[in-house]
């Protein structure tokens, strides 16, 4: 299939055409037809699937067919939990509008709202937003959205973790309740089923199967190390294994400056972002990140949600992060489009118990391996290969949740590797949350 096959306007086609696209991924084939319908979608897929694509192109081109009920009067909003994946998003579907008489605009917390309500007053036809910016916007009347043809609700389930259940309430009100509603999320818990119950009529459910996604080209590697050698180990395995570029996740912000003013002081070019640090001093370091002239950039959780970086190899969980789900999404920060990635985790003795509640959500086991010479004191805590090797007791599969809609979820835990293969692959997604949210910041 192509992108032609799916009957997308000749403008967009071109601007497809231009950044390279030449095939839809597998959630592109499965929502542009349906979300070109007016369907609802429920769509379950993780950053790195395309997913950007797949809301945006056929919601540009309904938009561009469509009469419109307003003149410039935001007739698409697209919210997202960050102010990074707002920044990424709109970056995104202004390349998509590129040749279309349609008004982009993005608005996000931490910058001053001046020019964002100068902008709106000149009439706009798709906002991406943040839901407290968006808020504000409101409160300011700056804007209606009274006329709104489309609402996304990207990554849903980092938005209910992020304490934006209310905001979003309030958001709905101002809502016309004629509209397409499109709700994408990585993970499906008991609350986004319930929101996506409030938010969705009669919903296209949309889901990748993971053999499909660029994800799935992530190798997981857990090494075992002691605590107080993680740092030190990391700064070995950039330099031994050359490694280009590496996002690192740090679970505090304390954390996050210490270790990159360690890295930067064993060479490595390195800067921290977290939720203390200014809008402009994270999109300047992100920028530097993205062209490739900053070598290591270590983020909390928050700052690095959704980051869209081409060709990042390498993502390292510092620490493994309380909650299974965020360890996903992290994951899915690499192997973007087609490319392969590995995903790194520190693990020392402190953690057993995390890698093991890991273990038990994604329903497959990791292999562990040790460094030469980063060997942890004291006895094992798991059989580990010089390469490496799966535990002896692989946890209990779980069942996969089902989404809102009743339909289970067709990924069912990953089947033991076969002798040869890669192991460690990204498995499934979408399970129960087990654990606690990280502690961090935002
Ligand atoms: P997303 O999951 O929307 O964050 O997209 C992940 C990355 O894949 C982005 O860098 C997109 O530009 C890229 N991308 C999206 N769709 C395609 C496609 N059909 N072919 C190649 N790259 C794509």
């Amino acid at each position: 299939m192509t992108f032609h096959d799916l009957g997308l306007s000749p403008h967009l086609l071109r601007a497809i055409d231009e950044l390279g696209y030449t095939t839809p991924t597998p959630i592109q084939q499965a929502a542009i037809p349906a979300i070109l319908a007016k369907r609802d979608v429920l769509g379950g897929a993780q950053t790195g699937t395309g997913k950007t694509a797949g809301f945006a192109l056929p919601m540009l081109h309904n938009l561009l067919t469509n009469h419109g009920r307003g003149q410039r009067q935001v007739r698409a909003l697209i919210l997202t939990p960050t102010r990074e994946l707002a920044a990424q998003v709109g970056a995104h579907v202004d390349s998509y509008a590129k040749h279309l008489p349609l008004r982009v605009l993005t608005v996000y917390g931490g910058v001053i709202i001046k020019p964002d309500i100068e902008a709106l007053k000149k009439g706009i036809d798709v906002l991406i937003a943040t839901p407290g910016r968006l808020l504000d916007l409101l409160t300011q009347q700056a804007l209606t959205l009274q006329k709104l043809e489309v609402l996304v609700l990207d990554e849903a389930d980092r938005m209910l973790d992020m304490g934006f259940i209310r905001d979003i309430r309030r958001i709905m009100n101002t809502l016309p309740s004629e509209r397409q509603t499109l709700l994408f999320s990585a993970t499906f818990n008991d609350e986004i089923k319930t929101l996506a119950g409030e938010l969705l009529i009669n919903p296209e459910l949309i889901e990748v199967d993971p053999a499909n996604t660029t994800a799935e080209k992530v190798r997981q590697r857990i090494i075992q190390v002691d605590r107080e050698r993680k740092r030190e180990l990391l700064s070995a395995l950039i330099q031994r294994e050359q490694w280009q570029q590496a996002l690192i996740f740090a679970r505090t912000r304390h954390i996050a400056d210490r270790l990159a003013r360690q890295l930067a002081q064993d060479g490595l070019d390195t800067q921290a972002i977290h939720g203390e640090k200014s809008q402009g001093v994270r999109n300047q370091a992100l920028e530097q990140f993205r062209k490739g002239e900053l070598r290591v950039l270590v983020a909390t959780d928050v700052a690095a949600r959704g980051l869209d970086i081409d060709q990042l190899e390498h993502v390292v969980n510092f620490e493994l992060p309380q909650s299974p789900e965020d360890y996903i999404h992290r994951v899915g920060r690499t192997g973007r489009a087609g490319r392969g990635g590995q995903a790194v985790s520190l693990v020392c003795r402190e953690e057993a118990a995390q890698l093991k509640a890991l273990e038990t959500f994604i329903g497959e086991s990791l292999p562990t391996e040790v460094v030469e010479g980063f060997a942890p004191s004291g006895r094992p805590t798991r059989q580990t290969l010089p390469g490496s090797k799966p535990v002896q007791n692989p946890p209990k599969k779980k069942k996969a949740a089902a989404p809102a809609g009743g339909k289970p979820a067709q990924n069912p835990p990953k089947k033991k590797k076969a002798e040869g293969q890669e192991v460690g692959m990204l498995p499934v997604r979408r399970q129960p949350r087990a654990l606690l949210q990280d502690d961090d910041d935002e």
